[in-house]
């Protein structure tokens, strides 16, 4: 069966919803006065963090092909490093009347929505915001199980191929903000509010590097907040972060028992 979609301007996808930016977007949001919040999650090459969500070969391929190996103590991992607008409440340029100020310009990820990034995702109209006259009119958007709208297509890949092109100096930009620290994929996400003239600042100094020090990574450390499972990290070699910095947050995706 087709998936109808026509989009009511309802706003609600553009209200408590960070938007993932690509590493030219951030630096936009940054410049026009912005707050960004960076989301950080790992996974250790083992597996550990992949394992524990069940996920698909492909699924697991998607998240190694989005993240940067790097040295976690002695245990190889992956992070990966969102960027995004820090939307608490209506998105700074969401007007009154429901409409994008930035419309032209608007993130990559605000053209895409509600489709999902991930290739191995489904799209599920009852997990979206968009109301449920939003699925009942307009063109087909899935149709045979495969989207059927070749530009919207050609923002999704360009929105996956932009994750893999900045995470390198997504990474080399939390190097100069100190920041260091990331949640094991599946448990939560670690949280920094940069400040933007820092953030901005960071990102010029990354763009200076020279090409030599490019390839040059920090060692990063993770966030266990369960104690036997800290442990255990421990001792296959992960660094784990004693306490997690003032600055930071902890989001935890796990369910309370
Ligand atoms: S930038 Fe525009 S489209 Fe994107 S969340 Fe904000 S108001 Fe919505
Ligand atoms: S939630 Fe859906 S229907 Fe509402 S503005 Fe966003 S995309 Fe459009």
């Amino acid at each position: 069966m087709d998936t109808r979609f026509s989009c009511t301007g309802c706003g609600k996808c553009c209200t408590d919803h960070h938007v993932p930016l690509t590493l030219s977007e951030a630096r936009d949001w940054a410049e026009d006065g912005g707050q960004l919040i960076v989301l950080l999650e790992a996974f250790l090459d083992d597996g550990e963090g992949l394992h524990n969500l069940k996920l698909s070969h492909g699924q697991q391929e998607h998240a190694r092909r989005r993240s940067l190996p790097v040295m976690c103590g002695t245990a190889a991992a992956h992070v990966s490093i969102t960027f995004a607008a820090y939307n608490v409440g209506r998105c700074r340029n969401l007007g009154e009347d429901n409409r994008c100020a930035i419309y032209a310009k608007r993130p990559l990820v605000c053209r895409i929505y509600p489709m999902e990034i991930n290739p191995h995702i489904p799209l599920r109209p009852e997990m979206k915001d968009c109301p449920t006259e939003a699925w009942e009119t307009g063109p087909a958007l899935i149709h045979g199980g495969l989207l059927v709208d070749p530009p919207l297509a050609e923002l999704i890949e360009h929105s996956r191929q932009a994750d893999r092109d900045d995470i390198a100096d997504k990474a080399r930009i939390c190097n100069e903000l100190g920041i260091h620290t990331a949640a094991l994929k599946g448990d939560g996400f670690t949280t920094y509010l940069p400040d933007a003239a820092a953030f901005l600042a960071a990102l010029r100094r990354v763009d200076a590097l020279p090409a030599d020090a490019k390839g040059l990574q920090a060692a990063w450390d993770l966030h266990i907040p369960d104690p036997q499972l800290a442990q255990r990290l421990a001792e296959t070699g992960a660094m784990i972060a004693a306490i997690l910095a003032d600055d930071a947050m902890f989001i935890s995706l796990r369910r309370a028992a």
